[in-house]
């Protein structure tokens, strides 16, 4: 991070954390939503970080980007899950196949938190195959009629936009931009969680619900590519706040290695406890480099567009950069945990927060096993792709 601009940003995201740590800590304990994470947030400036600074946002590469969610992640999987649900998955499929009206219309409310975005893809029999989507719309004039129900979004009930997709009478999968004031909206936040309690997860539906022709998004029929176009951004994202959940683990378990006495010496000092740490420090190496390689490829291929072979590599790296970054961390925190002894289990310590709530990065965005599916036919050629 060279530039001026990259710099005072990571100093920007490292002010936000600070303030941020013991208002989320207490939200954590107590079981409720943060509600100062948009506020501090937007006081930071950090409400649209890779958007270009002309559309109000901070202008950030892939990599610079990356390193702020590593940084954020630190604080908390559910803090980073909203900064993926509104940025690296909300704006962003805005930011690349939005109109020009879309954009002046949307991302710059969105970098001054007036407006915060989601990106709805998942339904109650539609997760892993996206092409089950029971969402359909229907061209009526200068509208499109919607009905469905999507489930499991990240800020659905803190949204005021959308992304949503729907199936038409084709069968071909279209995006729009629904805005969640409109007759027809309904959500219902989902609490049932094992993690993330500061962080909004939802569920909402759409009943006969308009979107103005206008809010379509990009071409008609082309939200498939465009739903596994933002996967690729969402990916990124999780293996980055993963990188910052290892890092944030490791703190927790040098300092604590060193302090904790038993068997008349600090824990540190006892072998095993040693394996745990190096171990920990090694998932923070190599996420950190697959990560970094994997956020460089996505800049590559948005250097040279047209470029598919860029495009794929940067593709393949993000969903190999997720799976890895989210086992190790899943690992990381579980070892933390450990360390901690009967204080890892207490959602009073850092570790444990950890542990529950990095559980659910093996799962959003492209399950282990669909990922390990992706990265496979990608190997062997589209022909073994085994989810077809
Ligand atoms: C906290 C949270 C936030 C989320 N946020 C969002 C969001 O913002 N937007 C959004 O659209 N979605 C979101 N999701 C949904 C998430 O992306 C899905 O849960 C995920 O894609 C898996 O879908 P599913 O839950 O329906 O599981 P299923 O698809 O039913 O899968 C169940 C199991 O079967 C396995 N499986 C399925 N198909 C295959 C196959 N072909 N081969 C091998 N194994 C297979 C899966 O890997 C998994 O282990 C979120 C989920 C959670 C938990």
């Amino acid at each position: 991070m060279n530039t001026p601009d990259q710099k005072k940003l990571l100093s920007d995201v490292d002010a936000f954390c600070e303030e941020l740590r013991p208002i989320e800590e207490l939200c954590y304990v107590e079981h409720r939503y943060n509600d100062q994470v948009i506020p501090l947030a937007t006081k930071y400036k950090l409400m649209a970080m890779p958007v270009p600074v002309e559309l109000g946002g901070r202008g950030a590469d892939t990599v610079t980007y990356a390193c702020a969610l590593a940084h954020i992640g630190r604080e908390g999987t559910g803090v980073r899950t909203f900064f993926s649900g509104h940025t690296s998955i909300g704006q962003y499929p805005i930011l690349t196949w939005g109109s020009e009206e879309q954009k002046r219309r949307y991302l710059p409310a969105g970098a001054k938190g007036e407006k915060i975005f989601a990106f709805g893809l998942t339904e109650p029999e539609a997760g892993s195959n996206p092409l089950e989507m029971q969402m359909t719309y229907e061209r009526k004039g200068d509208h499109f009629l919607l009905n469905g129900v999507k489930y499991l979004i990240s800020n659905a009930g803190i949204a005021t936009t959308i992304v949503t997709f729907a199936k038409g009478s084709t069968g071909r999968m279209s995006a729009f931009i629904v805005d969640t004031d409109q007759p027809g909206f309904a959500k219902e936040d989902l609490t049932a969680k094992m993690g993330m309690p500061t962080a909004n997860t939802g569920m909402f539906e759409l009943t006969n619900y308009q979107v103005p022709a206008d809010n379509l998004l990009g071409e008609e029929g082309n939200g498939f590519r465009i739903a596994m176009g933002t996967l690729v951004s969402g990916r990124l994202s999780v293996a980055a706040g993963c990188l910052g959940v290892i890092e944030d683990c490791l703190t927790e378990v040098v300092s604590y290695a060193k302090e904790r006495q038993q068997h008349g010496k600090p824990i540190g000092k006892h072998q095993l406890v040693q394996e745990h740490i190096a171990a920990i420090e090694m998932h923070r190496f190599a996420t950190e480099a697959v990560v970094f390689r994997a956020a460089e490829a996505k800049d590559a291929s948005q250097r040279e567009p047209p470029n598919a072979e860029l495009k794929s590599q940067a593709e393949l790296l993000a969903a190999q950069a997720k799976l890895f970054a989210s086992n190790a961390a899943w690992d990381a925190a579980d070892r933390s945990v450990q360390i901690f002894g009967g204080r890892g289990w207490s959602t009073l310590y850092r570790p444990g927060r950890h542990l529950q709530d990095v559980r659910v990065c093996r799962i959003y965005e492209g399950t282990d096993e669909i990922l390990k599916l992706k990265i496979a036919a990608a190997l062997l050629g589209k022909d073994f792709e085994a989810y077809k």
